[in-house]
């Protein structure tokens, strides 16, 4: 044959085989629940006992925004008792002496396009129900599920990291008001309990953390759920999902004895 036919075929067969890849590894990122270019922070509790406000998670942050400044965009609607100006204020304050801007959405006159402007977005705790009405409320279940699946940085704690998760069923909050609708983020496929709690102070009757978990398990046997113990939180980055802190995490399945997994063991089964 021509090698110059010889040569056009080998090169045709070369391009072929390229693109073959390249949508096979297209299709791996659409179809991988492990979205490697998702970037989470779920941080169990603001603030630990005597300590000022985002004291201990305020190093982990600094380290998952990195260096460049940012401008974040701050969820506050988990507020009930207090104004969102006074979250705002609080919240302003750690971050920038990590040296970062931070803007409550409740500035911003259209909710959906500062979530779709927004760099990094960052949801504050407070009452699970009423953050997950008032995203309802806003529509930014899907703006932000979005957003985030697309890179944007996440951050939340306490109901923020809550609302990560697929539903609030797993929150320790009093259901103060209807949230329209239980489904969260869904940015995870497992359940957390962030403050988990291994006993009861002593002289209270009502059932354990561990207790509402296995409830929950019943009814919702194909879930895992996270136990997060206050002073840790889970780091998503790079499609590997890490436990930070010194405490272990408790987890829990239907019919599978609870685990205690630390930050040193692989968590990454939770993805799948
Ligand atoms: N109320 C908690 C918080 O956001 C959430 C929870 O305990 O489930 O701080």
């Amino acid at each position: 044959m021509d090698p110059l036919i010889t040569y056009k075929f080998q090169e045709l067969f070369f391009v072929k085989v390229h693109i073959f890849y390249l949508v096979g590894f297209f299709l791996l990122i659409c179809n991988d629940k492990n979205n490697i270019f998702m970037k989470l922070l779920l941080i169990s509790n603001s603030t630990n006992p005597g300590e000022p406000y985002l004291e201990y998670p305020r190093k982990e942050i600094q380290r998952f925004l990195r260096e460049k400044k940012v401008h974040a965009l701050f969820i506050p609607y988990a507020a009930v008792t207090f104004s969102f100006d006074e979250y705002e204020s609080k919240v302003v304050e750690r971050f920038s002496e990590i040296g970062h801007y931070i803007t409550s959405i409740h500035h911003f006159p259209d909710p959906v396009k500062a979530v779709q402007e927004a760099e990094v977005i960052v949801v504050g705790g407070g009452n699970t129900w009423q953050l997950v009405r008032m995203i309802h409320d806003n529509r930014l279940m899907e703006a932000i599920r979005l957003k985030v699946s697309e890179g944007t940085p996440y951050i939340g704690w306490s109901a923020g990291s809550n609302v990560a998760c697929p539903t609030l069923r797993t929150t320790n909050d009093m259901p103060i008001v209807d949230p329209n609708g239980f489904e969260c983020l869904n940015l995870v496929p497992f359940q957390i309990n962030p403050h988990y709690l291994d006993i009861n102070p002593e002289g209270h009757g009502g059932e354990t953390r561990e207790q509402r978990i296995l409830e929950f398990l019943e009814i919702n046997p194909d879930v895992f759920v996270v136990g997060l113990r206050e002073g840790t939180m889970l780091k998503y980055e790079d499609g590997l999902l890490h436990l930070i802190g010194t405490k272990s995490a408790r987890i829990f399945r239907k019919g599978i004895a609870p685990m205690e997994l630390n930050a040193s063991d692989d968590l990454n089964f939770l993805m799948r």
